[in-house]
């Protein structure tokens, strides 16, 4: 049997990069080219809470508002535009997103662990899967991540923990449905997304959620961001 490997479910955006909102504006973006009529019946698209979401579930919320029919062909129409504006708005001059303080040497680390397969680090995104293998080709860490669970797996990230499990058993072949898992967000969403699949999670205050708005929702460890590497190793007990 031996050990299992400690799974570490990785949120990406204001966790492990800054896109200076280029996934907001593409969405929007998507909204007004495809939906134009019914967004200036609404005033402009109408205000969207990003932080934690999932893209399907905003999506789908976004339909409601619009007034307009959803169906897998009305989505995937939507994410084919969404995505496309994701790689303009990524590269445009003067944007500079960035890989946040401390990502670079944490995924350096883990990497070297991998191979004994002590941690395997993951995705736990809200972001649908293109969309996170585009801003994580990117910011060249894609390939630190060999699984994941993602927004168009279910529009209720509470659901995409056991997901995550599941992807990881299947990569390594073995059952790891009690192999200890720790989550690292920067939302209150991904605090309860933890809780409801009974994982750990580290609160990073990287992202538009303060530490003291995270420490009200009691993750086990908040840290302000990720800068000191072998702190958060000894955290997530890889030191
Ligand atoms: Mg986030």
């Amino acid at each position: 049997m031996g050990t299992l490997p400690h799974l570490l479910l990785f949120d990406i955006d204001g966790t492990l990069i800054n896109t200076q909102g280029a996934g907001m504006r593409a969405f929007t973006s998507a909204f007004e080219q495809l939906y134009p009529e019914q967004v200036a019946a609404c005033g402009g698209v109408p205000g969207i809470d990003f932080s934690g979401s999932t893209d399907s579930g905003i999506v789908m919320g976004m339909f409601a508002e619009l007034g307009i029919d959803d169906s897998n062909s009305q989505r995937e129409r939507f994410y084919a535009v969404y995505l496309s504006f994701l790689r303009r708005n990524l590269g445009e001059p003067g944007i500079t997103g960035s890989l946040l303080g401390g990502v670079a040497g944490l995924l350096g680390h883990l990497a070297e662990d991998v191979g004994g397969t002590a941690v395997l680090p993951g995705l736990l995104t809200g972001n649908i899967a293109a969309g996170a293998r585009i801003k994580t080709d990117y910011y060249g860490i894609s390939g630190h991540f060999r699984f994941g669970s993602y927004g168009d797996d279910h529009h209720d990230r509470n659901q995409l923990g056991p997901v995550a499990v599941n992807r990881a058993s299947d990569l390594l072949g073995r059952d790891l449905s009690s192999a200890p898992v720790t989550v690292i967000g920067d939302t209150a969403k991904d605090i309860c997304c933890a809780r409801a699949f009974g994982a750990r999670v580290v609160a990073v205050a990287s992202g538009s959620i303060s530490a003291r708005e995270l420490a009200g929702h009691d993750p086990d460890v908040l840290l302000e961001n990720l800068d000191d590497v072998p702190g958060v190793l000894a955290l997530l007990g890889v030191d």
